[in-house]
């Protein structure tokens, strides 16, 4: 069986397609640039199941049209991850909702176009900020679940980028349930979302590791790298859930039947900016004196701070445990510091 993977790079991507070549599927995954095609097949050993294709850039609607018409025959499974995760940007409209919603539709028209009766199951990799209200996540009494959206329009979310980003995960994700309805008599593929919440965990490969990482990473790298003396600031409630955890999601996604037509919430606790430190202070003394140590009695973790994010139904359809807050950190961190020579 043929999987296809956009964005096959990417942090998520590649703990997605390492699975997936384990579990002997054939995959064809798109990366932005030739370079960047070829440092995966190099990671991942040249193994033969793997091949990748340049698609350069989303935004343009018949960006996946060449990938499909070459392949589209072979293609059973379609996971699309790519979409711009990123914060630094100034045009909220051209770098962020234009590329995620014209990404989305886009490779859902190839298909309808070249692989209409191959592709059986589409996953799209969605995110929780598609759900999440700002307004509501002080009031302990708040509960958010599947069936929630976030509540920015695209007039909204121009000036900020986090609701900028939070709003293209949405607006995509609108478009593909849409475009299933609008054409469901047309294409047979069925339609699962993976909305996790924010990504920690390793890197499936130590090259990648940087000064500077990928939004998820830099997280927790900006503790290793700033000294003592930076700021931890405990008004940073947030939400985690493992990489690997993510990438077994898609797995399920797309081959198991209880998944079909479901968001998929993933979620395995709160924690702060002081959760992170006290794990890298307990479990790293190599770190003593070179990491902030802050006020540790300002951690949330396990505590009852804000809104829920539920995810038993999720749970429920995917039947494994999630990956705790110490593991994700601890390994998290040992990677970036194995690969710096500061274990
Ligand atoms: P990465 O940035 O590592 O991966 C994103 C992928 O999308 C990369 O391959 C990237 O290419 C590609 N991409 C981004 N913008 C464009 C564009 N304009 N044209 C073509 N390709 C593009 O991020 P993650 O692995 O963390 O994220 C993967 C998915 O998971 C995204 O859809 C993200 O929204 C979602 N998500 C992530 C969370 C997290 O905490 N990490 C939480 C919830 C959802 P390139 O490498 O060249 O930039």
């Amino acid at each position: 069986m043929t999987v296809f993977v956009s964005g096959a790079n990417g942090f998520i991507a590649q703990h997605i397609v390492k699975l997936l070549l384990e579990q002997n599927y054939k995959v064809i995954g798109s990366a932005r640039t030739q370079d960047k095609c070829e440092t995966l097949i190099r990671q991942f050993d040249n193994n033969r199941n793997l091949s990748m294709v340049v698609v350069p850039d989303l935004s343009k609607v018949d960006a996946f049209d060449s990938v499909f018409k070459q392949y589209g025959k072979n293609i059973t499974v379609v996971l699309h991850t790519a979409s711009p995760f990123r914060f630094n940007v100034t045009d909220v409209e051209k770098e962020l909702l234009i590329p995620a919603c014209n990404g989305t539709l886009g490779i859902l028209e190839s298909i309808k176009k070249y692989a209409a009766d191959k592709v059986e199951r589409v996953v799209i990799t969605s995110s929780f900020g598609s759900i999440l209200d700002p307004s509501k996540m002080a009031d302990k009494s708040f509960v958010f679940d599947e069936t929630m959206w976030n509540p920015f329009t695209w007039e909204s979310c121009q000036n900020d980028p986090v609701i900028g980003y939070c709003a293209s995960k949405k607006f995509a994700e609108q478009k593909a349930w849409e475009f299933l309805e609008e054409n469901k008599d047309s294409v047979k593929f069925k339609l699962v979302t993976v909305n996790p919440v924010h990504v920690f965990g390793p890197h499936v490969f130590d090259s990648d590791i940087r000064d500077t990482m990928n939004c998820s990473t830099e997280v927790a790298n900006q503790f290793l790298k700033n000294g003592p003396n930076f700021e931890v600031n405990p008004n940073t409630r947030n939400q985690f859930i493992d990489v690997r955890d993510v990438a077994e999601a898609h797995m399920y996604a797309f081959q198991k039947e209880n998944t079909s037509g479901k968001r998929l919430v993933l979620c395995c606790g709160d924690f702060n900016q002081q959760d992170i430190v006290n794990v890298i202070n307990a479990d790293f003394p190599s770190m003593k004196g070179k990491i902030p140590v802050g006020k540790p009695e300002n951690a949330i973790f396990g505590k009852h701070t804000g809104a829920i994010v539920d995810c038993s139904k999720t749970k429920e359809i995917l039947g494994y445990e999630f990956i705790d807050f110490k593991k994700t950190i601890d390994d998290t961190v040992e990677q970036l510091l194995k690969v710096r020579g500061q274990l």
